[in-house]
């Protein structure tokens, strides 16, 4: 169960981990893009950290929706509106709510893939951010059916996003900047896809 404090303290949490690799991150977009998905990422949760407060003890879902926007309105490139719209629409699935439960996390991150997938005309196997997210709510989704505790189920979410990023290595990517060196960006990771894994782990990690 995780209620509005706790959600604070958890995107606190994935901005300090966009921070800390906010250099490996951009260098993963060196090859296949333009170098710049870390200092982007890290330069919308700088805004969302000075952001934050003004929506302290405020439902879920307005923190969230709060966090997408600012997200959208300062972080360029591609994945401003991608990122943005995931969080906004995690929000808009937790829209008054002061506490979630497993089924509410699941649903909201269902929600935010499917915003991602509208926004960016874009599905699995593409390369992107989606090849972490998707795999990750699947493993999530079995665990808690198989009734596995809380920290089962998102120690799988983690293991799966990261297998995921993995897997785009193998993968030639149609959409966004990757696309256009084509196979040339086989071998590499896709950035985005790498900024969720890390991503879902701080969520992960704080979540109670
Ligand atoms: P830009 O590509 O505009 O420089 P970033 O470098 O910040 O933006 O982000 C690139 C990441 O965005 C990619 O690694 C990929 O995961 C994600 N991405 C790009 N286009 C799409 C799309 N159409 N759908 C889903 N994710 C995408
Ligand atoms: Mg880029």
């Amino acid at each position: 169960m995780t209620d509005s404090t706790k959600t604070a303290e958890i995107i606190g949490s994935v901005g300090k981990v966009i921070e800390e690799q906010k250099e490996y991150l951009t260098e993963l977009d060196r090859p296949i893009g333009d170098s710049d998905h870390g200092i982007n990422m890290a330069r919308g949760f700088a805004a969302v950290e000075k952001k934050l407060p003004t929506v302290a003890g405020k439902d879920i879902g307005t923190i969230l929706k709060t966090v997408g926007m600012t997200i959208v309105s300062t972080v360029g490139g591609a994945s401003g509106p991608l990122y943005g719209t995931a969080y906004m629409k995690a929000g808009a699935a937790a829209a008054g709510k002061t506490e979630i439960g497993m089924e509410d996390f699941l649903k909201m991150l269902g929600d935010a893939i499917d915003g991602v997938k509208m926004r960016g005309h874009s599905d699995v196997e593409e390369a992107t951010m989606l090849d972490a997210m998707v795999p990750s709510l699947n493993a999530m989704k079995e665990a808690f059916a198989a009734g596995k505790t809380t920290k089962e189920i998102l120690d799988a979410g983690v293991k799966a996003a990261w297998a995921g990023a993995e897997h785009t290595k193998g993968l030639v990517a149609t959409k966004g900047r990757a696309s256009y060196v084509g196979e040339r960006g086989l071998g590499h990771q896709d950035p985005g896809a790498t900024s969720y894994a890390y991503t879902l782990q701080a969520i992960a990690s704080n979540y109670c």
